[in-house]
């Protein structure tokens, strides 16, 4: 009899065989750098496939040659992280911001553009304008609620339609909560995609995944994350993935192999221990979110919220809401009465809440975008994206949502 289980049921056993490390029921960590060979003839045979030599055979394993390549930890874990994506493989960096710089130097060569949806996050904006600038590729930005046509029209304006090499997008969109419709995104890359220049359609799905959201079967051809946020979700440490189909796996593990930008051993150890309880973790946020975003959009002292799970019935929006996630989950802003000065009384008001950047972790954060995670954007550009010096954001955890409540009552109180 066959049975598919949930990968919430296989997060605690899924790719880890205890006869190989002792009978040991949790999987040790495998700090070391080299592995031993059992015959130079194996040897061979693991570098052969290691470096493309030949194909794999059907059943045939990648050999544990050495942990730049390969190591139990990161194998365990990429398996097991590919299950929530339906993935067929995932690439576990030591950060999001080198999965994200990764991915964009093996889809990206000079004399391409790159067109992205802005707000991104600082860091990926920032190696969009600075670095690939530098060597010759170029960007073109779009807003999260810029219509297709309207997209269509940058594309072409910019008389570089034909060299299109990747459409990046967040969505939700930091720290707004603007959605971006996906499947509009596969339809404009697939309209540009030329034989010489393929534009690759890449989503970070940070905010909303690897629970909330799937855009693999929306159309994107890689998802990144940030896997300090969520998927590590305890706030102990950074580390980045990338999943995709085989074929462009191949290519994002190789370029990986080369820069040497793998998570180590022992981070690997601990985002196995957190994927058990990322499911159970993220339904929590969830349902503390939708009390504490109620709370507030009844709040005087409250301008507006912007939370998925407030978006209005019969929208555009909604509609796209509907189609893309199964959940409204954890991050919600809102605009304050008063400016900068009731967003900080508020800030240093907070008793369980902690005043930190960041997000998707077990403890409660709340921070101000304007000044703080935003702070080095173009004024002008910062207007028109809604980060005024009203907004505030907050990442909810897991705390008793009660409690969470009665601080953000007692702070705004302080105002
Ligand atoms: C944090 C974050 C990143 C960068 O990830 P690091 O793990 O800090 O390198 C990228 N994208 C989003 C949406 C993020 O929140």
């Amino acid at each position: 009899m066959s049975h598919k289980f949930k990968p919430e049921s296989l997060m605690m056993t899924h790719g880890y065989k205890p006869e190989l490390s002792e009978g040991a029921i949790k999987c040790p960590i495998f700090q070391t750098s080299t592995f031993a060979f059992k015959t130079a003839e194996e040897g061979k045979s693991f570098f052969e496939v290691a470096y493309g030599l030949r194909e794999k055979d059907q059943d045939e394993e990648l050999g544990l040659i050495y942990s730049r390549i390969n190591n139990p930890n990161l194998e365990i874990l990429e398996n097991r992280l590919s299950l929530w994506d339906k993935a067929d493989d995932s690439a576990v960096f030591e950060s999001g911001m080198s999965a994200i710089s990764t991915v964009m130097l093996e889809f990206l060569k000079p004399g391409d553009v790159i067109l992205y949806s802005s707000p991104t996050y600082g860091g990926t904006d920032h190696f969009i304008q600075h670095f690939l600038k530098k060597i010759g590729v170029d960007y073109l930005t779009f807003h999260p609620e810029d219509s297709k046509e309207e997209i269509q029209k940058i594309i072409e304006d910019s008389g570089k339609a034909d060299r299109l090499g990747m459409i990046y997008i967040e969505t939700p969109a930091n720290p707004t909560n603007t959605i971006i419709d996906i499947q509009m995104c596969r339809e404009l890359a697939d309209q540009y995609s030329t034989e010489e220049t393929p534009t690759f359609l890449c989503v970070d799905n940070t905010y909303m995944g690897p629970v909330w959201s799937k855009p693999l079967e929306a159309g994107a051809d890689l998802v990144v994350y940030s896997a300090t946020k969520y998927i590590g979700g305890h706030s102990d440490l950074i580390a980045g993935a990338v999943l995709c189909n085989a074929e462009l796996m191949v290519r994002v593990k190789t370029l990986r192999t080369f820069l040497g930008n793998m998570v180590s051993p022992h981070t690997a150890w601990l985002m196995l221990r957190s994927l058990e309880t990322l499911k159970l973790r993220m339904e929590k946020q969830c349902l503390n979110a939708q009390k504490v975003a109620e709370f507030l959009n009844n709040h005087p002292k409250v301008k507006k919220v912007y939370y998925l799970g407030l978006i209005e019935e019969g929208t555009h929006a909604h509609d796209i809401y509907k189609r893309q996630y199964n959940s409204p989950g954890a991050m919600i802003s809102f605009d304050i009465e008063g400016g900068e000065k009731a967003a900080f009384k508020f800030l240093n008001a907070l008793k369980l809440m902690k005043l930190a950047v960041s997000l998707g972790s077990t403890e409660s954060l709340a921070q101000h975008p304007q000044t703080m995670t935003h702070c080095g954007i173009d004024p002008e550009q910062r207007d028109r994206m809604g980060i005024s010096e009203d907004l505030v954001r907050l990442s909810i955890g897991v705390e008793d949502a009660k409690d969470i409540i009665w601080d953000v009552e007692q702070a705004l109180a302080a105002i």
